[in-house]
């Protein structure tokens, strides 16, 4: 997260420093070769995947709780349930979110080569904003570990629509609208701070890195647990493992393969049949 990290991958990037473009292409063939062979690939993504969707990323450098770390207290469940302001900042925020207009990248778009090849056999997300359905992954092979901002759900019951929904009752004035079925509080269905994970997702997402080939993380710094621990839990699996990200991540020392640049310029070269 130093500016000397940004300064490398920017060089790498552009290809103005000839021995970071060499390492690029030699790591690239290398991930090429590790994919080749596989069979069952395990994909984890992060907020850095998105960013070239124009998603901001809530840890980075530039990341909205690292410049304001008072959004990141209100997105606690704590701090939603029990401050009706919060709510209703919660949703304009979401009635302005980025994620409406956001498209998928190439980034995105390239993770499909390997479900056509049928080597992907799951991918899990720690994104909310729905961009891997968008881009047209088999949502039977997607696990949203942190939910997703494309849905809405009560506290209270199991009532869950698309947030369109809810979305139309706060343009037409609701501030703050409650729940149709048993008038509870709704809530995007994603996890917040306070919140637990969804424990068969978590399962899910366990018993697959412990079954694949490769585990390829690509976007995640890797520092938010428990999903970070696929990785180690592929590792001793005996799958390898490649790591794609814009800066260091917590798991570089245990990857056989480390690409340092940019996701929607680099993981189309590696994923390319
Ligand atoms: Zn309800």
């Amino acid at each position: 997260m130093t500016d000397a990290h940004d300064v490398e991958a920017d060089a790498g990037e552009n290809g103005e420093d000839p021995a970071a473009a060499e390492q690029m292409a030699l790591g690239v063939a290398e991930a090429r070769a590790i994919l080749g062979d596989a069979s069952r690939v395990v994909l984890l993504t992060g907020a850095g995947i998105s960013t070239d969707s124009r998603i901001p990323d809530f840890r980075g450098p530039n990341g909205v709780w690292t410049k304001n770390p008072g959004a990141e207290k209100s997105a606690t469940i704590q701090n939603y349930v029990a401050d009706r302001d919060v709510r209703v900042r919660a949703w304009r925020n979401r009635l302005d979110s980025p994620v409406w207009s956001a498209e998928p990248n190439k980034g995105h778009l390239a993770l499909l080569d390997l479900e056509k090849q049928r080597k992907m056999a799951l991918l899990i997300t720690q994104n909310i904003d729905g961009l891997h359905h968008a881009a047209g992954t088999d949502p039977d092979r997607i696990v949203e570990v942190h939910g997703s901002v494309r849905e809405v759900v009560c506290l209270s019951c199991d009532y869950r629509k698309p947030m369109q929904v809810a979305l139309d009752r706060v343009r037409q004035g609701e501030d703050d609208p409650p729940c149709p079925e048993c008038s509870g509080m709704l809530k995007s269905a994603t996890i917040s701070f306070g919140q637990n994970l969804v424990v068969e997702d978590l399962k899910r997402a366990e018993a697959a890195a412990q079954t694949c080939d490769v585990l390829f993380a690509i976007g995640s710094t890797l520092a938010v647990y428990p999903i970070a621990a696929v990785v180690p839990i592929a590792k001793q699996s005996g799958a390898k493992v490649i790591i794609l990200n814009g800066s260091e991540t917590e798991m570089d020392d245990i990857a056989d393969v480390v690409l340092r640049g940019s996701i929607s310029d680099v993981l189309p070269l590696v994923t390319a049949p």
